[in-house]
Formats: C-alpha cells, sequence, structure tokens
C-alpha cells in the first residue's frame, strides 16, 4: 500500500474534491482534530459565475481580498427587452473568481490540518477487513503513480458527475441536470462597443426563450473581466449559439474573450447522500443546486460543513445511520425553499409569456425585498406573513392573466 501523502497509510477521511464543498468539509474536520486527506483533481478552473450572498461570507469568513466585485443591484430583461432593476437594499451581492476563490479554500483546509494532495480518484476497493481503501493517481504520463490510502469514511465532493456518487450512492447516475455554459470575456474599455453593456455593480439576468428556453442567460461583472453565460437542460438547445447572439445583441461581440467553458448543474438534491455504509457525498454531487437560480456555491459550502458534523458523529459511534443526518440537517434548513425554486422554475420559465410576466412582478417591492432578504440570507422573513400573501395573490393574477404584464 502507498502513503497519501505525510507518511500516513490510513485517514479517518478521505475528501474527494477540493472545491467549496470539499474544502469546506476538510476544513471542519481538521479543525476537530481528525486525519483527514483532501484529493484534487488539478488542470480545470470550475466553471462558475461567481456570485456570492453575504450569509456565505459571513458564515464561512471569507476575506474582502477575494471578492472582484460588489454588487448593488440586478436588472431583470424580459423577453421584449423591458428591463426592471432591483436594488440589493443594504449590503452586496459578493462575486469570486474561482480561481484564486477554490485554491485558497483548500490552502485554509491545509492550515487546518488536512493533507491536500493534486490528485485524481480512481476507485474505492474493501479489502477482507471491509475498511475502504481509497485509490488515487498523481502526475500525468510517465510521471502518473498510483496510490492507495485506507480511510474510515469517504466524502464525495467531486462535484455534479461525481465519479464517487456513480459507483458508491444508489440512484445518483439518474441525478437531474441543467448544462451550464459561459464565456470570461476582458470588460471593453469605456467608448468602446459593448462598454455600456456592463455596469460593474450590476448583474443582468436574461430571461429570454431564445437564449434560454428553460433557464436564463446572465452577465456577471467580475473586475476587468465578466462573466456571460446561459443555462438549458433541452437537448438539441446549442448553448454556445446562444452566447453568440446574446454578446452580439448586448455589443459584447467584439470583447476578448479569455476563456470558453460549461459544466452540468444539478437540478434537484439526491435522496440519499450516503451508502450507508462509509461515504456520504456533499454539494454538487449531492445535487445541491438552487433550482430557479442554479446558486450552488452557498448549498456546497454549507453540505461540506453538514457532512462534516455527520462525518464527526459516525467516527465517534461507529454508528453509519449518522451520516443520513447531513441531508436531514440541509433539507430542515432549505427543503421548503428548494421546493418554492423549483416551482417556480416549473410555472414561469415555460414560455415567453410567462416569463414577460415573472419580469413584470419584480417590479413589485415586496418581492424584491423578499427576494433579497431570502437570497442574502438565506432564510424566509417570517414577519412578513400580510407581503407573503400579496405576493402569493399577485403571482396568481399573472399566472391567470388577470393583469397585463
Ligand atoms: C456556468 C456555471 C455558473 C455558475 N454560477 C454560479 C454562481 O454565480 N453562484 C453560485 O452560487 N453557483 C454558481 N454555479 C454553481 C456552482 O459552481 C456549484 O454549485 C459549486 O461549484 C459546487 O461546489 P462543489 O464543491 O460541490 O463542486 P465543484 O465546485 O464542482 O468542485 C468539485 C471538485 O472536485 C474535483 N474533482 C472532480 N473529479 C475528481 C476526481 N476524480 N478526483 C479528485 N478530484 C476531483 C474538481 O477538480 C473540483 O475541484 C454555477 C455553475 C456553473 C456550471
Amino acid at each position: 500500500m502507498d502513503e497519501g501523502g505525510s507518511g500516513r497509510e490510513s485517514y479517518d477521511v478521505v475528501v474527494v474534491g477540493g472545491g467549496p464543498a470539499g474544502a469546506t468539509a476538510a476544513t471542519d474536520l481538521a479543525r476537530a482534530g481528525h486525519a483527514v486527506l483532501l484529493l484534487d483533481k488539478p488542470g480545470r478552473i470550475k466553471p462558475c459565475g461567481g456570485a456570492i450572498p453575504p450569509r456565505l461570507i459571513r458564515d464561512f469568513a471569507i476575506p474582502d481580498a477575494l471578492l472582484v466585485a460588489k454588487i448593488r443591484s440586478a436588472r431583470m430583461v424580459a423577453p421584449s427587452g423591458k428591463a426592471v432593476d432591483m436594488p440589493v437594499g443594504e449590503g452586496f451581492v459578493g462575486m469570486v473568481d474561482r480561481e484564486h476563490f477554490d485554491p485558497w479554500l483548500r490552502a485554509r483546509a491545509e492550515e487546518a490540518g488536512a493533507d491536500l494532495r493534486d490528485a485524481a480518484y480512481d476507485r474505492i476497493t474493501r479489502p477482507d477487513d471491509g475498511v475502504p481503501l481509497v485509490h488515487f493517481t498523481t502526475g500525468t504520463g510517465a510521471d502518473l503513480a498510483r496510490h492507495a490510502v485506507r480511510a474510515r469514511l469517504v466524502i464525495g465532493a467531486d462535484g455534479a458527475c461525481s465519479p464517487v456518487g456513480r459507483a458508491e450512492v444508489p440512484g445518483h447516475a439518474k441525478m437531474r441536470q441543467v448544462f451550464a455554459y459561459h464565456e470570461i470575456l476582458r470588460v471593453p474599455e469605456a467608448g468602446t462597443p459593448g462598454a455600456e453593456a456592463v455596469e460593474a455593480t450590476r448583474c443582468d439576468v436574461y430571461y429570454q426563450g431564445r437564449h434560454s428556453p428553460d433557464f436564463y442567460s446572465w452577465i456577471f461583472p467580475h473586475g476587468d473581466t465578466l462573466s456571460i453565460g446561459t443555462g438549458s437542460a433541452r437537448k438539441g438547445f446549442s448553448l454556445r449559439s446562444s452566447i453568440r447572439a446574446l454578446r452580439a445583441a448586448t455589443g459584447l461581440d467584439h470583447a476578448e474573450t479569455v476563456r470558453r467553458e460549461g459544466a452540468p448543474l444539478p437540478l434537484k438534491p439526491l435522496k440519499r447522500w450516503d451508502n450507508g455504509r462509509d461515504v456520504l457525498l456533499a454539494g454538487d454531487a449531492a445535487g445541491v443546486v438552487a433550482p430557479a437560480s442554479g446558486e450552488g456555491i452557498y448549498y456546497a459550502m454549507l453540505g461540506g460543513r453538514l457532512s462534516a458534523e455527520a462525518a464527526a458523529a459516525f467516527l465517534r459511534t461507529g454508528d453509519a445511520r449518522a451520516l443520513a443526518g447531513a441531508r436531514k440537517a440541509f433539507m430542515k434548513l432549505h427543503g421548503r425553499v428548494f421546493w418554492i425554486l423549483g416551482m417556480m422554475q416549473w410555472v414561469w420559465y415555460r414560455s415567453d409569456g410567462l416569463r414577460e410576466r415573472f419580469v413584470s412582478i419584480c417590479r413589485d417591492k415586496d418581492v424584491q425585498q423578499l427576494t433579497w432578504d431570502s437570497y442574502m440570507n438565506k432564510e424566509l422573513v417570517r414577519a412578513k406573513p400580510a407581503a407573503h400573501a400579496r405576493i402569493f395573490f399577485k403571482d396568481l393574477a399573472h399566472l391567470f392573466r388577470w393583469v397585463s404584464p
């Protein structure tokens, strides 16, 4: 048997994937004194719009230096081109570049005491004693080396395609997904074509069937660069052509392209996050991305934290039923909001007529405040039942076309 990197042949936990979910799980477990190995496959920047809410910045102590932009409003654009601006009010939405954010999170896990390796997970075997043996490789070509370490528990935080999930957790292969694609552009200089399409403190969200028949498209500023992207689960819909068209429509067709990249985005939390024995999933691997918005970073980090808590209980008691605690705690906190967002996506993203009405509803100050309150703080504000009821009836009025958009 080979070693994990610092002379150890066995760990309490091997975390596969050093994105927001895995790095958070590894940090929390290492801080609690557990022996942790964090494996992350090098060579790829995670495709991501990079928008994070203040709740994440607070709960996970993200330093200001990692924020490349601070967003003060969102512009919702309807199929007709009519736009509604939604000012954030107090505070801001942070923007991070995953190129720097993810390595910083991994470095924090290492500082907390986790062993970190640039390595690709291969498989888990269970020799005679039943304890998982995690196989992984480092290097490439002539430098490729194979390793294996023992672990009492494996946390699969290896993204939506999760090799760990596919091999170890029943139902993973059927996970529902949208495919999201974006291009990173250099922000055009003032006075040049496309410059007016970008406002440094505003995110633009396009609800237009021609750019996405079942999701939305976006322009998110990131300081010197921006992310312009779209998503769709519809087979045959060309995301690249959609972005080409959106770039042309906004004058950004002449802007310098830095990168083009895409990735799947889960649409629904999986029914099971663990295998009832020695594997637990977290983040995209467990399917925790908010429907309708596609927000995943906060939920991945919270999922990482809850998986660390469930892992600690498992390590303490040896009872594998403790692993189910991660999903249970997550759904208790956010299951209702995920359900509401899923309904919203199903109701409003179906046709341009409905999208036009949806954007029109966003003019309502109550809608704006509830949207921002729930996004920024990840809590439904219970103190405002009257506003909830008003919004519900306004939604119905638009849905059944009792009012014009
Ligand atoms: C185009 C796009 C735009 C998005 N925009 C936003 C946004 O603006 N805001 C937001 O909140 N969310 C956004 N999301 C969603 C967000 O990016 C994800 O939900 C989030 O990254 C999930 O974190 P994670 O740690 O679970 O997985 P990931 O970030 O996918 O991390 C998985 C990690 O596992 C590693 N890995 C994979 N396979 C292996 C292996 N075999 N061995 C070892 N390591 C492996 C990868 O290298 C990676 O580091 C966007 C997603 C996409 C695709």
